[in-house]
């Protein structure tokens, strides 16, 4: 059997390793079309690539999918993370987990990972071949499958594997969409939000676990926020991005964000601590002493139009209801985004109608099989991503039928 896996990033070589545990006696062939392999593992992680999240539930992991939740569900009783990790130990490379469930090699080193995918790719006798683009597919009558690579040489398979991961323009997504794959249009997801011009960018640097709510959408999430010299970043920012993905693309990336500074309290309880506040703290100043970074407070003071020199018992009813407002409900113009250079993914891709999540066959192109990121599929920052593309990665390169 003559095996082709068309890309040379994580599913790819994840694909391929087990296609060739798999199958020890088949040829494989990695196609990539650039000169790098595995390119954006290097980067992953600021360098030191978060491989998975010690997430040991399936029922718990899919919901960090803002795309693909039911689809994994399936596809991750096969592989989970516990699977990617005993992979990696078995190979010798050591993990660790950090506080907030994110693992990443022990060496904090994106090259651990991809030392270890090369060597097992030449232990195992998988050719590899840069420079490679795949640039047509044509299924033939006796159900093998020509590639036409550099748009000169045909080539001719038994089975390939399409791992050629995210591409935010359409164009890139015409050879599968010929073959009569739908193609969910992709948007970029894992972005900041800029806002330019906002005298908010001053306080870059400043984190506070906070609420992020995009006016006139569902969209809701309450995790740390950043600010950043170009806007918004942090869990709260990110999250948002990612399950917005669509949402925000639509909107051409303007809209209005509402921050509500104290999320643990209740718009009534928030009233309530100023009162108290008022009262108990009444000699104190204003910017002695609040329950958010001082550079925050004395911001927002400053944007209510208060004096942070004034004691709590100066404070007129207005400025109080002032106050209380911009701590729940205060709003920031976004204008454009910023790709968050830890991570970003492309939201759409292959159609999971079109494909089976017990093989990662394709249902409209029998030995064609997908995996990664050219599905339609992508999770939040955490290593889920990765995850997805090792778990489709094994369940496609046993080339099940
Ligand atoms: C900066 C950055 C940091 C990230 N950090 C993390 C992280 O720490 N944790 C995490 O979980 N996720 C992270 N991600 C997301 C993660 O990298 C991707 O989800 C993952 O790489 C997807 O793997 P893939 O193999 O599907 O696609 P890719 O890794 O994109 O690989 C696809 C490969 O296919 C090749 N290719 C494309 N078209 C063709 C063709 N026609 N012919 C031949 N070859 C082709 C490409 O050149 C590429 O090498 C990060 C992403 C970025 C951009």
């Amino acid at each position: 059997m003559k095996i082709a896996i068309i890309g040379g990033g994580a599913a790819g070589f994840f694909a391929a390793l087990t296609c060739a545990s798999y199958h020890p006696d088949y040829q494989i062939v990695i196609l990539e079309k650039t000169t790098k392999l595995l390119s954006k593992v290097k980067v992953s992680g600021g360098g030191r690539c978060n491989v998975t999240h010690a997430c040991f539930n399936r029922f718990e992991l899919v919901k960090y999918y803002p795309r693909g939740e039911k689809f994994l569900k399936s596809a991750f009783s096969q592989f989970m993370p516990q699977d990617m990790l005993e992979w990696l130990a078995k190979q010798g490379v050591k993990t660790k987990t950090e506080a907030d469930g994110r693992v990443f090699p022990v060496s904090d080193d994106s090259q651990t990972i991809i030392d270890c995918f090369m060597n097992q790719a030449q232990n195992r006798h998988i050719q590899i071949r840069t420079q490679a683009e795949v640039t047509q597919i044509v299924p033939q009558a006796n159900q093998k499958i020509q590639i036409q690579i550099n748009h000169q040489t045909n080539q001719t398979y038994d089975r390939v594997i399409v791992t050629t991961g995210g591409a935010p323009k359409p164009s890139g997504w015409t050879w599968l969409a010929d073959l009569g794959h739908t193609i969910v249009p992709p948007v970029p997801s894992l972005f900041t939000f800029n806002m330019p011009q906002n005298p908010i960018k001053d306080l870059m640097g400043v984190a506070t676990q906070a609420n992020v709510k995009v006016v006139n959408t569902k969209l809701n999430e309450t995790a740390p926020l950043l600010i950043t010299h170009w806007g918004m970043s942090g869990p709260a920012v990110l999250r948002t991005s990612a399950w917005g993905a669509r949402v925000l693309a639509d909107l051409n990336y303007q809209f209005v964000v509402r921050i509500h500074w104290l999320p643990q309290l209740t718009p009534a309880e928030v009233g309530q601590q100023l009162a108290d506040l008022k009262t108990q703290n009444s000699k104190k100043i204003l910017n002695e002493n609040f329950n958010l970074p001082k550079r925050l407070w004395e911001f927002l003071l400053d944007k209510a139009n208060i004096n942070p020199e004034k004691r709590w018992n100066e404070l007129a009813k207005v400025e109080l209801n002032r106050l209380n407002e911009i701590l729940i409900n205060d709003r920031y113009a976004v204008n454009g985004k910023t790709t968050f250079k830890e991570e970003f993914v492309t939201c759409g891709g292959v159609s999971l109608g079109n494909v089976n999540p017990e093989t990662m066959q394709s249902k409209v192109v029998p030995n064609l099989y997908f995996a990664g990121e050219v599905l339609d599929i992508d999770g939040v920052t955490g290593g889920f991503n990765f995850q997805a593309a090792w778990t489709t990665a094994f369940i496609a390169g046993q080339l099940k039928t």
